[in-house]
């Protein structure tokens, strides 16, 4: 008998399991991976997509290219699971497995902040970035809010890369000087475990007259009025609202028993729960590390180096790094790099590389390299 491995999500970390798997058992395993859509989408292109330098179609990976020996891919939706018996039930049919890991990522909760809705006002979606790329283009003076509404969210510098990008759009429209840019942000710095990256940030915010209000967040958003509320009362002017909405773990996750304050616990270097073959990785899981496709694809290559030992009757060493590299869009066509650690020191640390052009094109490799191993393209 193969053993039976089932994967709930294809988003970072599930297509990096389900990969890995593939690569050091090939047909020996019977691996079942399970995503309710037909295309992938990387984070970073939602930027790309907000900023018009792409298009949806282009950003789409899909599924159907995603050929593996050893696993298949089926478009289901999940709507039940049962950690202890291992067996999950989608739209279409009820799976069982000898090993579960669940990986469906993190859901955005908009009724905690009144005023945000999924695909208008936000920038986390695909539609939602569409569509705030289209408004984007009419926005020719007043304030433009970028609020995150609650912490944790994934990819903590991504609003600032938002901000720099925002600075670069209206200066290239002819209308900065007609429009505000205000950043609320619940963290007390725009990476708190890379303080040269946050200086770095904070002074390009300074640098380009971008408002950076840290240690906030947005607690509603009035359209009609063009305001935005924060959560210590304060009331902003908004023309624009970019939000970040309140983060949550999907609702089967939660319905599931598998969640504890609202995030799935986990043994932080194995990614194991506390239900027998059942494991959790992502944005789900909580592990201490922040919610970031990189280290979902750690805690994907830990998980699967674990399983083959185990599958082969060798003992299991692999330890989730809890490391990664994270590029950061800083406007004016250059990235910068920063190289997190949250688990080998006393602290979490991060190192920060300046702002480039070479670093843009090793962004573009870090793309393209996940694109060739998963898709082939
Ligand atoms: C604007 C932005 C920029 C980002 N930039 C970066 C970056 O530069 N670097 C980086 O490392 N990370 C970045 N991220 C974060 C990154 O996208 C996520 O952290 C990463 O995708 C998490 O991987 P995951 O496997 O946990 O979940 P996901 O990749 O979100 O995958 C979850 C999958 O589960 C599926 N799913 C959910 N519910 C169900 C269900 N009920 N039934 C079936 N399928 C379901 C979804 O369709 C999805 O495919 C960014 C995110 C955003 C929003």
């Amino acid at each position: 008998m193969k053993p039976r491995v089932l994967i709930l999500g294809a988003g970072f970390g599930g297509l990096e399991l389900a990969s890995s798997l593939s690569e050091a058992m090939g047909d020996g395993i019977a691996v079942t991976l399970i995503d309710r859509s037909d295309t992938f989408v990387f984070g970073y292109s939602k930027l790309d997509l907000l900023f018009g330098r792409q298009a949806a179609e282009t950003v789409r990976l899909p599924y159907a290219d995603f050929a593996k020996p050893g696993v298949v891919f089926t478009r289901e939706a999940v709507t039940a699971i049962d950690p202890s018996a291992r067996t999950v039930t989608t739209d279409r049919s009820t799976h069982e497995a000898d090993v579960l890991v669940v990986a469906l990522g993190a859901d955005y909760d908009v009724s905690a902040t009144p005023g945000v809705r999924l695909g208008e006002n936000e920038f986390y979606s695909v539609p939602g970035a569409t569509h705030l790329g289209g408004v984007l283009a009419g926005l020719t003076r007043g304030n433009a809010v970028i609020g995150v509404c609650g912490a944790p969210y994934k990819c903590p510098p991504a609003p600032s890369e938002c901000a720099l990008m925002l600075h670069d759009d209206l200066t290239r429209r002819g209308v900065r000087q007609d429009c505000r840019i205000t950043f609320v942000h619940p963290l007390p710095s725009p990476v708190p475990p890379s303080p040269d990256t946050s200086k770095a940030l904070i002074a390009a915010f300074a640098e380009r007259g971008i408002e950076y209000l840290p240690n906030c967040r947005v607690a509603s958003v009035d359209t009609a009025g063009r305001s935005v509320t924060l959560a210590d009362g304060r009331e902003l002017p908004c023309e624009l609202f970019l939000g970040v909405p309140k983060h949550q773990a999907p609702d089967v996750v939660v319905a599931a028993g598998l969640t504890e304050d609202g995030w799935v616990p986990v043994d932080s270097a194995t990614l194991e729960t506390s239900f027998h073959g059942v494991y959790a990785i992502g944005d789900l899981a909580n592990t201490g590390a922040p919610k970031a496709g990189v280290f979902a694809e750690g805690a994907a290559r830990t998980v699967a180096r674990n399983l083959v030992a185990r599958f082969k009757d060798q003992e299991p060493t692999a330890k989730n790094p809890g490391a990664g590299t994270c590029y950061i869009e800083f406007g004016a066509d250059r990235v910068a790099r920063v190289d997190v650690d949250f688990f080998s020191g006393p602290k979490p640390t991060g190192s920060f590389h300046e702002p480039s052009t070479a670093l843009r094109v090793e962004k573009e490799r870090f793309g393209a390299t996940r694109s060739a191993r998963w898709f082939g393209h």
